[in-house]
């Protein structure tokens, strides 16, 4: 194959051999089949070969070869010659039509012919590593059953049950099957982008997510797998009056960052969605605005990803900034720069009244009661941001 190929063409040299190995021959007069070279032995994968020490096997070309052409039988003495008796008697068990031509089958269907679903589902099964997901979601406990009756908008179920079934084209999930892909999350650039690094972990996310009245608790499950997590929100008891309103926040609330974060790459025009985003998000009084940020650390590489979000008083996005730190020691030293950061953009965004919101807490408890609530090391960088605090135009 040249190198200058589509990936789409590479994409379908790839899945040639998935292709094969469901194409079988369903044997009919034998004169289309060989015997060598195709699959056509029930219960073998692959063509048969021949027994070790058999000199003349390519003297025997077509499957018809090996009957006895007359009175429609396998030639059981040529077999004995030419197979091993494993082989030999799975032949002997085939049924020689007097009739039927041979035709090529494609076995995934019931009635041989190909069909895309039926390829889909395979692969699908397969890149699943075989788990059977048809009744239950993932490991759960749920059913679909019950999963489809939650009283929430279709394409929100929709992307939910593409969440849950790990069929969500996330830049992780398609480098599984495409290796030219760059699983690099192109909003912070710096996480992989796995599913619940969109819906959950992204900073980007995340500053959705503090804006809507429960968004935080929902936060704190985010090291959970996606099953988990929607396990938890569902078997939350049915009289608990907030029990529907979690989970279905939480639905929606997942499907706007899912549609804003697949967006963002191809347009900035957003701020229309945002306002759709969050209805519940209550705007400051004029003349305020209000600039909120998160941090995302992760504590094995040392990885930090900070994001800003500034909305003004009617609620319209203004702007984010995203800003990326490595070699963090501690996810404290992440939050405190995340919080230098932000004022420093206050300030050069020159508003004069802004309203910083977070809901880190090391800061919050350092700031409104002025205790050393925050390690030595970081301390430092937090009086440098009370400090700038002062720069902020009035
Ligand atoms: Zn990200």
């Amino acid at each position: 194959m040249k190198n200058n190929y589509s990936w789409a063409w590479k994409g379908i040299q790839k899945q040639l051999t998935f292709i094969k190995q469901h194409c079988k021959w369903r044997l009919g007069r034998g004169n289309k089949i060989k015997i060598w070279l195709d699959v056509w032995v029930p219960g073998m994968d692959t063509p048969p070969t021949p027994k070790q020490g058999v000199a003349d096997s390519e003297h025997y070309i077509w499957v018809k070869d090996i009957f006895l052409q007359d009175i429609s039988q396998w030639n059981s003495e040529l077999l004995h010659h030419l197979f091993d008796s494993n082989v030999m008697d799975l032949i002997l068990n085939m049924r020689i039509p007097t009739e039927a031509e041979d035709k090529l089958i494609w076995n995934l269907t019931h009635n041989g012919v190909f069909t895309l679903k039926s390829t889909y589902n395979r692969l699908h099964e397969l890149s699943m590593g075989n788990l059977q997901t048809s009744n239950k979601i993932q490991n759960s406990t749920i059913s679909w059953k019950k999963f489809w009756n939650i009283h929430t908008w279709p394409r929100v179920k929709h992307l939910w049950w593409k969440c849950l079934t790990d069929s969500l084209p996330t830049k992780v999930r398609l480098a599984i099957n495409c290796r030219y892909i760059k699983c690099l999350c192109p909003l912070c650039n710096q996480f992989d982008e796995s599913l619940m690094h969109i819906l959950f972990n992204c900073p980007f996310s995340r500053a959705f997510w503090m804006h809507i009245s429960g968004g935080v608790g929902i936060l704190t499950g985010a090291h959970n797998s996606i099953t988990v997590m929607f396990e938890s929100w569902m078997i939350q008891p049915q009289h608990q009056s907030n029990h529907t309103v979690v989970l279905n926040t939480a639905m929606i609330v997942s499907c706007y960052i899912e549609k804003l974060n697949s967006s963002v790459s191809v347009t900035t025009n957003i701020g229309p969605l945002v306002r759709k985003v969050l209805p519940k998000w209550k705007p400051l009084a004029y003349p305020f605005y209000a600039l909120n940020f998160d941090a995302s650390y992760d504590a094995t590489t040392g990885l930090t990803g900070i994001a800003i979000v500034v909305r003004d008083f009617a609620g319209r996005w203004r702007g984010w900034k995203f800003k990326r730190y490595a070699g963090i020691r501690s996810s404290e030293q992440a939050e405190c720069l995340t919080f230098l950061d932000a004022i420093r953009w206050g300030i050069e965004l020159r508003y004069t009244h802004i309203v910083f919101e977070t809901d880190l807490q090391g800061i919050d408890s350092y700031i409104n009661n002025s205790t050393p609530a925050v390690a030595w090391k970081n301390e430092d960088i937090l009086l440098d941001a009370i400090d700038s605090l002062k720069n902020i135009p009035q």
